[in-house]
């Protein structure tokens, strides 16, 4: 007699341009729960997959004889949940991604090399041991978090979050102790239930242990060590496997993580903590182009969860969202610092009234002088790592370009390297010009490990209270690329070994540094009159985050009599920006560049979509945009009448890694009509790709969040 067979459509992972469906359908001896995982074969591999909902897809009425067998199916672990299911749904479907690539993005990447016996191991195994590192950290954290006193904006902001469901935009200034309302909110949302879960998402990873030493202090003592996790590409795969375990089963109360969090599997979602929700990473810049950010919003709404987005700059879409007049979000206000601490006072140079050539306002640099004399400390900001953006020879005119981008080469000069940071491209120095062989090839533009050298000289007769030579130190992705580099760095500014540090925008971020008074951004122009329309908005979250790293500490403020300061070094100084930023005024900022976009019909008052194409000429992937526009047309596709298709152009950097880039900029008044438009153009794209005989790959970027 034979076994009756049980058809089950299955959701694997399918190389993005295959065209292979997601969802293939697989016999069991018996019926599955959707979300249970299980092993299937798939070509001549055997890989992971996700029983899915039968009805979410028209199932192909294949004779289940003909069909492939599931191997095995992951027994002991639970099934991924309908709202797990749903939002890797909606992700796959708003992102214009395969489903298969999103549930299987969404997993832990050693869950896929699991075999079923593997896992029932793992999952007896008790917790990793790396929670005994944190668990010191916390201890040496607790001593001035256990018993705090809210202030009356804390207060108040936490009674509103208690009582009302929002979603909540926490717009604090930097210094007004966000995170402690986020804490308050967590201590809620876990007392409310013996089950209920958390999820905080941070922008950086190099922001989340300090966060989770926060967390654990607070909460190991009533919850055990256990139940908090975090969950970033920083970790290993095995012990992201434990995070993800400990979330999908439950054991795991709180998950701290990065933008990848979003994705965690969380039975008993109650709250989502958006911290920094208007930091640019939140959007992931190559594969599925999710944000973090706005899958959170949806997610929380779709588990009926609280959510609050904190920022002192927010997202201009999300300021919108909050004006009174939409009230999307419930906008909650904190603008005061902790205990009395005063926010930086701006002190802008006009460069154009300095001596030539000056790469320091002589007035900031008797600051910087001043400051570390008295055994302050400052923070110098410069967004461009190494030495100089490129070295030139004068006599014929070389340039350190790179062969196969058009970018130039990075002098890096501690290793003394040519680097490209496009497609990465590194040699060593010529000794003379490659050319004509002029033996004098300069550097030109000033890079961070330049602008190190430079202080380091100027400040070298500078003397501390302590009586030693004042000492300048770099951190920015050449000086943190060891594990752990960039912690043991920020322990030796905490333990006041540095007086001035020189980085990138890496160290602007999040950082409670305790001693930073001044706060130098030495050259912002640029994103002055940037051609991408969020380049003001970048900029002066920028500056208002760096600023915020001085003067945190009011008690130390006041022992040193001194007051914090942001130095911004401009040719531009009559700009509108500096004004708001003058008076710590981002609500006039977002009000004057709010007013600009509704006049040019820019986000939020429209939607955006890139389509992007890569080829090995610039004609060829402009012709492919071209030939997808016409293809679009000639099927009257829906919604195609609503969205406004731009002319192809070529990226800003035009040519990566030999590769010609080209994009098309897709805008409408109407979010429903251009995701009906994408949906129904993906097809196209796929059979116009065939005709470019695979020669040109295509991408969809929607919210893009660069342009
Ligand atoms: P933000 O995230 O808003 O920039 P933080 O949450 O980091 O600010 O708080 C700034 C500093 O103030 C931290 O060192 C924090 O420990 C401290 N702090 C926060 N709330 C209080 C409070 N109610 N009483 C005393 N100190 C506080
Ligand atoms: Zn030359
Ligand atoms: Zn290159």
């Amino acid at each position: 007699m034979s076994t009756f067979l049980v058809p089950l459509q299955v959701v694997v992972q399918t190389p993005a341009h295959s065209g292979v469906a997601a969802t293939l359908t697989y016999t069991h001896t018996e019926p599955l729960p959707a979300g249970t995982l299980v092993r299937v074969p798939l070509g001549t591999r055997e890989v992971l997959g996700v029983v899915w909902d039968p009805r979410s897809e028209d199932a192909p009425q294949a004779e289940p004889s003909r069909l492939r067998a599931i191997t095995a199916v992951l027994q002991g672990l639970a099934p991924l949940d309908d709202g797990w299911r749903r939002l890797v749904g909606f992700a796959a479907g708003y992102y214009q991604r395969n489903l298969g690539e999103i549930a299987l993005m969404a997993l832990p990447p050693s869950l896929r090399g699991l075999s079923a016996e593997q896992l029932a191991r793992r999952l007896r195994r008790k917790p990793d041991a790396r929670v005994a590192g944190i668990r010191a950290c916390a201890q040496a954290d607790e001593g001035n978090l256990v018993s705090i006193a809210l202030s009356a904006e804390q207060e108040s902001v936490t009674a509103e979050i208690d009582a009302q469901t929002g979603p909540f935009l926490l717009f604090g200034s930097t210094g007004s102790g966000k995170t402690e309302v986020y804490l308050q909110a967590v201590a809620a949302a876990l007392a409310a239930d013996g089950e209920n879960q958390v999820l905080v998402l941070v922008p950086e990873i190099n922001l989340t242990p300090q966060l989770e030493a926060r967390f654990r202090a607070r909460f190991a003592p009533l919850y055990g060590q256990a139940a908090i996790v975090s969950l970033h590409s920083g970790m290993t795969h095995p012990q992201r496997l434990g995070s993800w375990l400990a979330a999908h089963t439950g054991s795991a109360r709180i998950v701290l993580g990065t933008r990848m969090a979003i994705f965690a599997s969380l039975p008993r979602l109650a709250l989502i903590v958006v911290d920094e929700e208007h930091d640019a990473s939140y959007k992931q810049q190559e594969g599925a182009r999710y944000s973090a950010r706005d899958l959170a919003v949806w997610r929380a709404r779709d588990a009926g969860a609280k959510l609050i987005l904190g920022s002192a700059t927010p997202s201009l879409e999300s300021w919108h969202a909050s004006e009174p007049a939409i009230a999307r979000y419930r906008r909650l206000c904190m603008p005061s610092r902790i205990g009395a601490a005063c926010l930086p006072r701006l002190r802008l140079v006009d460069m154009g009234q300095q001596p030539r050539k000056a790469v320091f306002a002589p007035a900031l640099l008797a600051a910087i002088t001043e400051r570390v004399e008295r055994g302050e400390q400052c923070l110098v900001l410069l967004n461009r790592r190494g030495y100089a953006p490129v070295l030139h020879c004068h006599a014929c005119g070389w340039k350190s370009d790179c062969p196969q981008c058009s970018a130039t080469r990075v002098f890096h000069k501690t290793d003394r390297s040519l680097r490209c940071h496009h497609c990465g491209l590194a040699s060593g120095v010529p000794r003379a010009c490659p050319d004509c062989g002029n033996p004098d090839i300069l550097p030109v533009g000033r890079g961070t490990e330049q602008l190190q050298e430079q202080l380091a000289q100027l400040l070298r007769n500078v003397i501390t209270p302590e009586r030693r030579a004042a000492r300048v130190a770099r951190i920015d992705a050449d000086t943190t690329r060891a594990r752990g580099a960039l912690q043991a760095q920020l322990a030796q500014v905490h333990a006041g070994d540095i007086d001035v540090l020189v980085g990138t925008q890496m160290v602007a971020k999040g950082h409670d540094f305790r001693r930073i008074t001044l706060v130098a951004a030495v050259q912002p122009d640029s994103a002055l009159f940037s051609s991408d329309f969020r380049a003001p908005e970048r900029l002066f979250a920028l500056l208002m985050q760096a600023g915020g790293r001085a003067g945190r500490d009011a008690g130390y403020m006041a022992a040193h009599g001194s007051a914090p300061e942001l130095w911004v070094q401009t040719w531009h100084p009559e700009h509108p920006l500096f004004a708001a930023l003058r008076e710590h005024d981002y609500p006039a900022f977002a009000a004057r560049q709010l007013a600009e976009r509704e006049a040019a019909a820019m986000p939020p008052w429209s939607h955006q979509a890139l389509l992007r194409a890569d080829a090995r000429t610039q004609e060829a992937a402009q012709a492919f945009l071209q030939a997808a526009v016409e293809a679009a047309r000639a099927a009257q596709l829906p919604g195609l009448a609503q969205v406004f298709l731009y002319p192809p152009v070529p990226l800003a950097v035009q040519r990566v890694a030999n590769v010609e880039r080209a994009q098309m900029l897709l805008e409408s008044g109407n979010r429903r009509a251009l995701q009906h438009f994408l949906t129904a153009w993906q097809p196209l794209l796929h059979a116009e790709r065939a005709h470019h005989k695979g020669l040109v790959r295509w991408l969809v970027d929607v919210d893009p969040q660069a342009i």
